[in-house]
């Protein structure tokens, strides 16, 4: 077997109302193995974090944060802080998640000081890649992904890329129904594994998880933990229902 943990992650946007929240994680926590081999995760909007962590605070369901600002503190009205995330308790942000690039104006710039403002307090990174071709016309899909990766890595060192998790999203398999084939999606975290490796050695390149995302399903997702370097699946659509999200993290054990 693999020797990184694999991570189930959904990822619920805005979606699930505030009545919805409870009921959902009453049907997901007795469900989770205290000791699994598979780490389990949900990614929800802030307004809904603290009610999350106190409800977890015995299981080993990670939250996770949707989006961070890059300043620790100070006037930035609507932004959420990275240190005041960390400070609740909070383990994982995703950064650079497509809906971001897309509708918020998210560059590689931002999710590399999004990215260093993570690691500086404390909370793990997971760096999304996608492959919306149009900011980036004069490269090829597999360029854009490598040239997306590597500025996010900008002024990480060796011991703070143990931290990350990349998430490799195509765009065009996002909430759409046609997730990539499990063969495509091998081929791009192979890519983005051997540019981690020529960045900071074969060593830390094998320890860093590369999870897959676009439309996943209980159908789908076994081919996913099938490949060599996937570790794990980040999950919209097919996680808002909790019993569709459990029957993925039993796939991945
Ligand atoms: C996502 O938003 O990260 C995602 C993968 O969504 P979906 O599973 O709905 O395609």
């Amino acid at each position: 077997g693999k020797l990184r943990r694999p991570f189930v992650l959904a990822n619920w946007k805005i979606n699930m109302a505030p009545d919805e929240v409870g009921p959902y994680l009453q049907t997901v926590l007795p469900a989770l193995a205290d000791e699994s081999r598979v780490e389990v995760g949900i990614a929800a909007q802030d307004l809904y974090l603290g009610q999350m962590l106190a409800a977890t605070q015995a299981s080993p369901l990670t939250i996770v944060g949707e989006n961070t600002h890059w300043e620790d503190q100070g006037a930035f009205t609507g932004e959420t802080s990275p240190k005041a995330l960390a400070q609740m308790g909070v383990e994982y942000v995703l950064i650079g998640h497509f809906e971001r690039r897309k509708f918020f104006n998210e560059t590689d710039e931002t999710v590399n000081l999004k990215t260093l403002a993570a690691l500086r307090n404390g909370l793990k990174p997971i760096v999304d890649l996608d492959e919306d071709l149009s900011a980036y016309s004069h490269l090829a899909p597999d360029q854009v992904i490598l040239s997306q990766l590597e500025a996010a890595l900008r002024g990480v060192t060796a011991d703070q890329l143990a931290e990350i998790t990349v998430a490799y999203e195509p765009t065009w398999a996002i909430g759409s129904g046609e997730a990539a084939s499990a063969d495509q999606a091998q081929e791009a975290a192979a890519l983005i594994r051997q540019s981690l490796t020529n960045l900071y050695g074969q060593d830390l390149a094998q320890k860093i998880r590369i999870l897959y995302g676009g439309s996943v399903t209980p159908d789908n997702a076994p081919a996913f933990f099938c490949q060599k370097d996937i570790d794990g699946i980040l999950v919209g659509k097919a996680a808002l229902d909790p019993h569709k999200f459990l029957k993925l993290v039993n796939q991945a054990q």
